[in-house]
């Protein structure tokens, strides 16, 4: 039998946390034969809260959940994990500024930066999920620097899904048969999803998405803003922000970086830029990659029109602007 894989989720009292934790627990996120160990990390105000989706952890008798670490201790949990979600983090509270939410964010990546440096296994795979997602990741990097910067990553992959979703929607074919859509970028509302190079399997082969859409109108319009908005929207209709494809997504991320991505397929990730695609280096920035024994790598080669290099830029110029912005914070 396999040893077990310890996972750690920040944030795990909080909704994303709750829809998460029972997939991990089930596999969907490292497969139907892997065991894992659960740690879940909440703050105190939160304790509570976390012993009760402890308790219907082991209420759900998952076979493959060999155990469950439930704590408020960082170094606790974070000891010996392989693989840490990072979903806790400071909401925007109305009126908030800016500056205000990313000081908070700061200092709690900085100190969990630490704490994942010195006690998390070798080789763990980090995927920040709380938000600014891009730039809590980066600080994570840059509070510890012995863990590979190509270990840290952030979740664009709900994007990613969101955009198969409104293609498949749009042209009435199963979402499974949609692929290599890109989110270049920043988890936010400047992120550019990309059809350019996204496909759809059809009974006479794989054709372009645009050539089936017909409508450069909409793909270059509404599609993008929908996909941009999509988080309002849910928040909208369901007076809470969307968790259940936050998780799902969070899964998806996990499982094709550490058992690979298919042939001919790419997807999202938010990594640290080497200045693939002229985006500014230096950022955690949103790529199409591949992935392959356990590592992404950035598609390269693939032709950007002028449309797509401005939004490319703009996003990436606001992800600079956080970037600055975070440091201001440390100073
Ligand atoms: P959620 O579980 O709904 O969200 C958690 C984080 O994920 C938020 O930062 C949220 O950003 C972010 N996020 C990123 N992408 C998405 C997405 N597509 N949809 C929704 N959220 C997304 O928040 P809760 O408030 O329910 O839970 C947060 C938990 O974190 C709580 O249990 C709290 O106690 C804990 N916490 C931990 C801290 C720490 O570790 N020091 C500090 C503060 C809280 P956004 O807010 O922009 O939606």
């Amino acid at each position: 039998a396999k040893e077990p894989v310890r996972v750690l989720v920040t944030g795990a009292a909080g909704q994303i946390g709750y829809a998460l934790v029972p997939m991990i627990a089930r596999g969907v996120m490292l497969g139907a034969d892997q065991p894992v160990i659960l740690h879940m990390l909440d703050i105190p105000p939160a304790a509570e809260t976390l012993n009760g989706v402890k308790m219907e952890l082991v209420d759900a008798a998952f076979p493959l959940l060999k155990g469950v670490v439930a704590t408020t201790d960082v170094v606790e949990a974070c000891t010996g994990v392989n693989v840490a979600v990072m979903v806790g983090g400071f909401p925007r509270k109305e009126g908030m500024e800016r500056k205000d939410v990313m000081s908070k964010n700061v200092s709690i990546y900085k100190s969990q930066a630490s704490a994942l440096e010195q006690h998390a296994a070798p080789n763990c795979k980090v995927l920040v999920v709380a938000n600014p997602a891009n730039t809590n990741a980066l600080i994570l990097k840059e509070f510890a620097p012995s863990i590979p910067a190509k270990n840290i990553t952030c979740l664009t992959r709900l994007d990613h899904n969101r955009a198969l979703g409104q293609i498949s929607e749009k042209l009435n074919v199963q979402v499974s048969d949609v692929k290599n859509v890109i989110i270049w970028g920043n988890h936010s509302s400047s992120q550019y999803p990309d059809v350019n190079h996204a496909t759809v399997m059809t009974p006479s082969g794989e054709k372009p998405v645009r050539e089936l859409v017909k409508d450069d109108a909409w793909l270059n319009g509404e599609f993008i803003t929908t996909v941009q908005q999509r988080g309002a929207a849910i928040i909208k209709a369901r007076k809470l922000s969307s968790a259940l494809s936050a998780a799902s997504a969070a899964c998806d991320h996990i499982r094709d970086w550490v058992l690979g991505t298919p042939e001919g397929t790419w997807v999202s990730m938010g990594v640290y830029s080497d200045g693939s695609y002229n985006a500014p280096a230096g950022v955690i920035y949103s790529f199409p990659v591949t992935c392959k024994n356990g590592e992404w790598t950035i598609v390269q080669g693939l032709a950007i029109d002028e449309f797509s290099r401005k939004k490319l830029d703009l996003t990436g110029q606001e992800l600079t602007e956080e970037k600055e912005l975070a440091y201001s914070c440390l100073s």
